[in-house]
């Protein structure tokens, strides 16, 4: 499958001997070569997931596969300087913050259903589900994400550079979020997810957590919009979608005003209010979490397009939402590289520098993250 990306630094090729020999040639050639690479097959849809920006060691080993879920076929490094790869040399991938990130033991049932809705393979084991996210994320040049769930702490341990940690009110209590959060455990909360037990955003019993949020500057991620098909029937009865209006946050963050709300899935479906909401209170953020994966490619551009274009590009953070399947990080970093009506600087912003401002990064901070990917 030839891929037409706007900037087409991609090469789609099977591998072919007479390929494989010129990369050869040219690494030979070229020992000290520095590219940014991009590499893809002629696989099918699911293997796509697993195209992604290889890391520089791969030109140490020109003939290393990238693991696909089809092993008998290998991806191999496309050097920026072969013939019809023309772009290729210009294409600098940045570092990605990934804003909803999730930790939690395998679920057969939601891989199924995660499955059922993207055609994505999913970790069979607790082990497998940590170790393929985080070189899934490493891959994709992702240098910090803000996980959640029971394993999150425990993944942290693995990778403290790379993850921070985020409160679920339910789990936790305002004390103990308050005392976790001094302690450096806590850099925010979320997923923050009453949605799912058919709360507004409004109920009396979560202000004390807004009002903890605000006064210690935490940021929150608040789930507003799609759960898995059918929750109610299913897995969360109280849940309602009429409970995805973004306009519900309004009196919150009135009594709330320097409360530093992102809210997650961009509030899917509900575009018009979610435009809505960004526009009159402009301090407020949205993610894209899940639907950047799940939802038909079309309707994910359409609704980011929207607001894109209605002004508010600089206010959209990358999200995965990952759940059980490591390879919806790719496939949802791809679809913002691959959207034609960004400008360079407005997918650097989704990618990153959003959620750079948002988290308030320092200066040190932003260039360790560059840097950390040219090493
Ligand atoms: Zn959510």
């Amino acid at each position: 499958m030839t891929h037409h990306g706007r900037r087409s630094h991609i090469q789609a090729v099977p591998p072919h001997r007479d390929d494989l020999d010129a990369i050869d040639m040219l690494v030979h050639e070229h020992p000290g070569l520095r590219a940014d690479i991009a590499a893809a097959c002629e696989l099918q849809p699911v293997a796509l997931t697993e195209l992604e920006v290889l890391p520089t060691s791969v030109l140490a080993s020109p003939r290393t596969p990238i693991m696909t879920p089809m092993p008998s076929l290998y991806c191999y490094a496309m050097l920026a300087l072969l013939p019809g790869c023309a772009t290729a040399n210009q294409f600098t991938p940045g570092p990605v913050i990934d804003m909803h990130l999730h930790a939690l033991p395998v679920s057969p049932e939601n891989a199924r259903a995660i499955t059922e809705i993207s055609g994505l393979s999913c970790a069979t084991t607790d082990e497998e589900l940590l170790t393929e996210t985080l070189a899934a994320l490493r891959r994709n040049g992702v240098v910090l994400a803000l996980v959640s769930g029971d394993n999150a702490l425990a993944w942290q341990d693995h990778a403290p550079e790379l993850l921070w940690v985020g409160a679920q009110p339910g789990r936790e209590t305002v004390a103990s979020i308050r005392r976790l959060h001094q302690e450096g455990t806590y850099k925010a909360i979320a997923e923050f997810s009453p949605q799912y037990a058919g709360l507004a955003p409004g109920d009396p019993s979560l202000e004390p957590f807004f009002a903890l949020a605000e006064e210690l500057d935490l940021p929150v991620g608040y789930h507003m919009g799609l759960g898995p098909p059918g929750a109610a029937y299913t897995v969360a009865p109280e849940y309602r979608m009429s409970l995805s209006n973004p306009l519900l946050f309004e009196e919150v963050l009135l009594r709330h005003p320097n409360l530093r709300l992102f809210v997650m899935h961009a509030g899917w479906p509900m575009l018009d209010e979610m435009l809505g909401l960004l526009h009159a209170h402009p301090q407020v953020y949205v993610d894209i979490g899940v639907i950047d994966w799940a939802l038909p490619e079309k309707e994910f551009h359409h609704y980011l397009s929207r607001l894109v274009g209605a002004g508010f590009g600089d206010r959209v953070l990358f999200g995965s939402d990952q759940m059980d399947s490591p390879a919806a990080i790719g496939v949802a970093i791809r679809r913002i590289r691959d959207a034609d009506y960004l400008s360079a600087e407005q997918e650097r912003a989704i990618l990153y520098d959003n959620a750079a401002r948002f988290l308030r990064l320092s200066d040190e901070e932003i260039a360790l993250h560059h840097e950390s990917l040219s090493r």
